[in-house]
């Protein structure tokens, strides 16, 4: 299949680097690699209405290629602010608000608290943000609790400084660094604590150039990035010198969780094939089963995701498969805040039939209870190993 890829792209021309993907050689592609399980309807790129840049961003370099993907996307409004502030936000009502926001790119300088990598267990030995909110619509969204204002999405113009954590922390982590089952990774850098940077790629280009810079050696052979998504828009990203630096995650779930509260995501057949991309384009990958809930029939439905998986990948060569196990909870405020955003919402959040876990810094978060819990990790660890024998179980949680 490679060798199949080499001719395409020998035929369609040059499409390495970070310029910008060829929709053509892509659907090509996708249409080889795919089997005839995971055809999915093609899944629509997110394009902002409105692109917002602040004065201190205009000028950088990597702010041109956010206008350049733009433009080419379509957006017809793109402004310069007059200075940092994002203004125009606030619609009529939350709804109005939300709805502004979630169709609103910020293009931004990312402040010197942001800048510094900070460790982030169980994942990676730090944390690199390329961005800040994403423009999906997942009624459980992760980041419900810790965006403060309307969920507009900023991405970081100073990309040089972002990556530049890179370079300072590379060789100094503790969190996977250091251990016997995730030593050999090197130094790891999770890009995906506070967006979804596959979601917003075609309009920024920040996780090409953030992949494209760690293969070439920039930082030095022992480091990895990682990052997770529920996307599938990979056609760039498989045509990039990775060197295997990188380990892409999807984030995967049972259809009834996945259809019901995944809006403006990719559907789950397409994440698997563009899974089945990445792999065969030679990137380390993963799952993440996340958040996992226990719906009516849930081993059966998530059995067969994992089936899926296993006949995704079937046939990888050199394949490396990790799995990362999420159960699904809620605090107080990502409570408040979601049920702001998604009022109708039939996400089960009783406080009544869960269990309270409270944070080393008092914070309480509302979990499943005991015997739940030990059901699904009991079943998932006997059902991974046994149905795809090739994933490493990294953390269950
Ligand atoms: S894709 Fe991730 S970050 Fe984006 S809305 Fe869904 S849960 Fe939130």
């Amino acid at each position: 299949m490679l060798s199949a890829v080499r001719e395409l792209s020998a035929f369609f021309g040059d499409v390495s680097g970070t310029s910008a993907p060829c929709p053509l050689l892509y659907q090509v592609m996708t249409d080889l690699m795919m089997e005839s399980t995971l055809v999915s309807p093609p899944t629509r790129l997110w394009v902002p209405k409105h692109v917002m840049i602040t004065r201190p961003a205009a000028d950088l370099p990597h702010t041109a290629e956010i206008i350049r993907r733009c433009e080419s996307a379509g957006v017809d409004d793109i402004r310069v602010m007059p200075g940092n502030a994002l203004t125009g936000l606030k619609g009529a009502s939350e709804r109005e608000t939300y709805a502004k926001a979630k169709n609103t790119l910020a293009v931004v300088v990312a402040p010197p608290s942001t800048l510094k990598p900070q460790p982030i267990p169980p994942s990676a030995d730090w944390r690199v943000d390329l961005a800040k909110g994403c423009p999906a619509h997942c009624q459980y969204c992760y980041l419900a609790g810790s965006l403060a204002g309307p969920p507009v999405t900023r991405v970081y113009a100073n990309i040089d400084d972002v990556l530049a954590g890179i370079r300072t922390h590379a060789g100094r982590g503790a969190i996977t660094s250091g251990t016997v089952e995730r030593g050999h990774e090197g130094t790891t850098f999770e890009m995906s604590c506070y967006t979804d940077p596959l979601g917003i790629e075609n309009v920024t280009g920040s996780l090409a150039a953030a992949i494209s810079r760690v293969g070439s050696g920039e930082f030095g052979d022992d480091v990895q990035l990682r990052f997770t998504t529920k996307f599938d828009d990979v056609g760039e990203l498989v045509t990039l010198d990775h060197q295997r630096r990188t380990r892409v995650r999807f984030s995967v779930n049972a259809a009834d969780v996945a259809n019901r509260f995944e809006g403006g995501t990719a559907r789950m057949p397409a994440r698997l094939a563009a899974l089945r991309s990445m792999a065969l384009a030679g990137y380390r990958v993963g799952l993440t089963i996340a958040p996992i809930m226990p719906v009516p029939g849930w081993r059966e439905q998530y059995g067969s995701l994992l089936d899926d998986v296993a006949t995704a990948l079937a046939d990888i060569p050199d394949l490396d498969l990790t799995a990362e196990i999420i159960t699904h909870r809620f605090t107080p405020s990502s409570k408040e805040v979601l049920l702001g955003w998604y009022p109708n919402t039939k996400l089960e959040m009783d406080e009544a039939s869960r269990s309270q876990k409270r944070s080393k810094f008092g914070g309480v978060k509302y979990v499943y209870p005991k015997q739940t819990m030990a059901e699904m990790r009991a079943w998932f660890t006997a059902e991974l190993e046994r149905r795809l024998p090739a994933a490493r179980l990294l953390y269950w949680t």
